[in-house]
């Protein structure tokens, strides 16, 4: 199809582009990030591994020239009320839209047990580090928004009330003060880091965003990490898609043998590889690019 063909062309244009201007996603960078967020610990909303964390991504986006925010608010939840905070880079643009990558940065709260979350909290906000030190030095059309949701994960049972708290928060403010209204695309990141990469054709994510996102990472020669069976996966981009944003979810749900390591104190570093980072920040990127092009 010649559509197919001509944004083909163009994202190879901005992908040479970026190699020209000498800042290339590196997977090897991003795995760097989340080995030294994992050395904070558990990080939970409130622990002080988060706050580690938290100051730890505010001063990699200072040194990579990202204005930055924080979203502070108190989530009612069934240990009582909590404070939460989200981190927002703002990357602004010319055209006045805008594209949202996300991700949760806390990790799942374990009473007892030592779990670090390096692939379910670590690796997303890992790659948005890296994201945002590639990004901050190229020009572009659109803003970008890169998010660090805290409390994606539910303090006791998953439930619709408890899990999701930063994303649910962000869409409510950005409904208010309209910068939904500019998103043309939100694209959450969620346990990308697994060395063992397949990601789920997710069900809820808005189609044509998917199959962008699918035939980008063909594209790429990333085709034999792509599933094809359809599955259906709650995630931080939910209160977005709910509010009419085409948003989409990129995330492995096959993480060790029979999903085995998730949730358990066996999601450590050893088990995520950089070239899964660099497969999601590569279609990402290029994404972007099309974006940019094909939604003016
Ligand atoms: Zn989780």
């Amino acid at each position: 199809m010649h559509w197919t063909k001509t944004v083909a062309a163009l994202a190879a244009a901005g992908a040479l582009y970026a190699a020209a201007m000498g800042v290339r996603f590196s997977g090897k960078s991003a795995l760097k990030f989340t080995t030294r967020l994992v050395s904070f610990g558990p990080r939970p909303p409130g622990s002080e591994g988060l706050e580690r964390a938290r100051a730890y991504i505010l001063r990699q986006l200072a040194a990579a020239g990202c204005r930055a925010s924080e979203q502070a608010f108190t989530a009612q939840t069934p240990l009582g009320p909590k404070t939460m905070k989200n981190i927002i880079a703002w990357l602004p643009g010319t055209s006045g839209k805008a594209v949202a990558f996300t991700g949760h940065y806390d990790t799942k709260l374990m009473p007892g047990r030592v779990f670090v979350g390096a692939n379910d909290g670590g690796s997303s906000a890992g790659l948005l580090l890296e994201l945002a030190r590639v990004l901050a030095k190229q020009p572009r059309r659109h803003d970008v928004y890169l998010v660090w949701f805290d409390g994606e994960e539910a303090l006791l049972e998953w439930t619709e009330k408890d899990s999701l708290y930063g994303s649910r928060e962000l869409a409510a403010k950005w409904e208010r003060d309209g910068t939904l209204r500019k998103l043309v695309a939100l694209i959450n990141v969620d346990m990308i880091g697994d060395r063992d990469l397949r990601l789920v054709h997710e069900g809820y994510s808005a189609a044509w965003l998917r199959e962008l996102a699918w035939e980008t990472a063909a594209e790429l020669g990333y085709g034999r990490h792509l599933g094809r069976e359809e599955g259906a996966i709650g995630d931080d981009h939910m209160p977005f898609l709910e509010r009419g944003v085409p948003a989409l979810d990129l995330i492995d749900f096959t993480y060790g043998p029979d999903n085995r390591w998730w949730h358990t104190e066996q999601d450590t570093v050893d088990k995520l590889g950089a070239n899964s980072f660099q497969l999601v920040g590569d279609v990402l990127i290029a994404v972007l690019g099309k974006l940019e092009r094909t939604k003016p």
